[in-house]
Order: C-alpha cells, then structure tokens, then sequence
C-alpha cells in the first residue's frame, strides 16, 4: 500500500529521484507499538488538493504522526528544493513575513524579559527562525542571537538585510552547537516539520543552560484539523498533553501550555478561535515523567468532542 502511495507523489510532485521512506512502528514520542489509523489523506497544499497519504495515532501518548516517514536524505532534498515551490513565495510574500515575524519578536521578547532581570551575556537560539523578527527583536535588546533555518533565499535576504552573524541555513539536526550555551531556545512552527523530533528535542537539552527557558509554539489540536491541518508538510500534530510531555521527557518542566498565550491582533490569524499551541518551560532536573491516567488524550479530547 505504501509503495503505491509513494510513486503516486513521486508522480504528484513531479520530482524525478526516488523518494526513500520507512513504515513506521511504533509512537515517536512514547514508543509504544500500538498506532490507530486516523485519517487517510493529506492536504498537498493550500489550494485544496488533497493527496493519499496516512496518519497514525498512538494508542498510549495520542501522538498523531505521519505513518510514512522520509529519509534524511529525501526530507533536505524536499524542504530546500520542493517546499519552496509548493509555497511560491514573491517579494511581497517576504515581506510580509519580515514584518509579521518582527511583530512576533516584540510580542515574545515582551513576555519573556520578565524572566531575564538583571542577566547579562544572554544567548537566544531560534531553531527554523524564518523571517528573523524574534533574532531581530532580541539583538536590539542586547542578546547573542543564533538562528537556524532551512530556507536559503530567505534567510540571505534576512542576512543582507539585518546583518546577522549567526544566522545558518541547514537543517538543525545536521549542524552543531556548544554544549550548554543558551539560555533560551525557541522553536516556533517547526516542530511539525523537522524529520527526527527525538534528535532535535535531544540536542535542545545539550544546548541549554540549566534553567534555560524553552519556548514551543506549534499547530497543536484541536486547530484547523480537518481543514489545513494534515498537510502533507506536518508530520505530527501535538495537543497539550503530547507537548508537555515531549518537552518533559527531555527535561523542561511546564511553566505554561496553552492556546492563548500568544493571540494577539493579527500578528498570528484573522480567526481568533484558530490559534497555535504554546509551551513555555523551565530546563531542570527532574525525575522520570510518568503518565498519569488523567492526562490520557482521550480525557482531554472529550472536551473537544
Ligand atoms: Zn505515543
């Protein structure tokens, strides 16, 4: 069945190398074998071409996970050379992005400096930083900023533009840090893209100081989910349950989680009850997270049903 689906978006996508791919057995986040079909297509891209292509859902965590999972390989091919396309991008779209990402910055730098009184020597990592504005925002006001992002063309004009030093367009998990260097790492919109979230949440703990902030921000359920939300280029979706427990299970524990933290005007969408999901926590040592039965997915989603 896999194999079918595959040379569909082989041919869908118009791409002549041949895309490498695992089936996969059990949840990333939890590890448990038990996965649930939980829906079947995926959206291609915004003009609503919907394509075969599945997704599981974790019996124990409630992870919703791509069943299919790229090669490393394919994954950079596909983000640096095909992403780019499916999004056309212009002038005007950069722009508008430069300037949405700079709102953004000022929002968060705004709730997070309560935190960071009387610091000094402060290091920001903004893993998939995009239009910069978070960089940006934290540099004027006196940090070291570091950005990745696999987005060349945009990251060059951000480059040029800003002169920031710091800035590299690769994939996260394929570059390499100082050991614990930072003391506020943020992945905004990128965990439902990276390829290995095990690796990249793995190298989050290595790089941040102890008492580090973390800040996550992703299109977490019950958002947009029929409509947008199984895009071809999401390869999970988390709710609060699975997040808090991701960043848990690589040492934060939760200062906040939830659907609010960030709505704002516009800076994020015309709809106010689509927002994205947010995670703020604290790096510390704690023991083994241990799931609780309350905190079983399928209590929490009632609410939603
Ligand atoms: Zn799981």
């Amino acid at each position: 069945m896999e194999k079918k689906i595959i040379s569909n978006l082989e041919s869908i996508l118009n791409i002549k190398r041949k895309i490498k791919y695992s089936v996969i057995k059990r949840c990333q986040l939890c590890n448990c074998k038990k996965l649930v079909p939980f829906t079947n297509t995926s959206l291609l891209k915004s003009d609503k071409i919907f394509i075969e292509f599945p997704f599981v859902q974790c019996f124990k965590c409630g992870l919703i996970q791509q069943k299919i999972k790229f090669s490393n390989t394919f994954h950079k091919y596909y983000y640096s050379k095909i992403y780019p396309k499916l999004l056309n991008r212009t002038t005007k779209t950069h722009n508008e992005l430069i300037i949405n990402s700079y709102k953004r910055g000022c929002f968060l730098y705004n709730k997070l400096k309560k935190y960071y009184l009387n610091k000094k020597n402060l290091k920001l990592l903004d893993i998939g930083c995009g239009a910069a504005g978070k960089l940006r925002v934290f540099k004027k006001n006196g940090w070291d900023v570091y950005g990745v992002d696999p987005d060349k063309n945009l990251l060059n004009i951000i480059k040029k533009k800003y002169k920031l030093k710091n800035v590299y367009s690769n994939n996260f998990e394929d570059i390499k840090f100082n050991k614990k260097y930072f003391d506020l790492i943020i992945v905004s919109g990128s965990l439902e893209h990276v390829n290995n979230l095990n690796k990249v949440m793995k190298k989050i703990n290595q790089y941040s100081k102890e008492y580090s902030l973390l800040f996550l921000d992703s299109k977490g359920y019950p958002n947009n989910i029929k409509e947008k939300f199984f895009n071809f280029n999401h390869h999970r979706l988390l709710g609060p349950v699975t997040m808090n427990f991701l960043a848990h299970k690589y040492g934060f524990k939760k200062i906040l989680c939830n659907f609010s933290f960030m709505k704002v005007n516009k800076t994020l969408t015309k709809n106010k009850s689509k927002t994205n999901l947010y995670y703020l926590g604290i790096k510390k040592k704690t023991k083994d997270f241990k799931f609780k039965k309350e905190l079983f997915y399928n209590d929490y989603f009632k609410k939603f049903e």
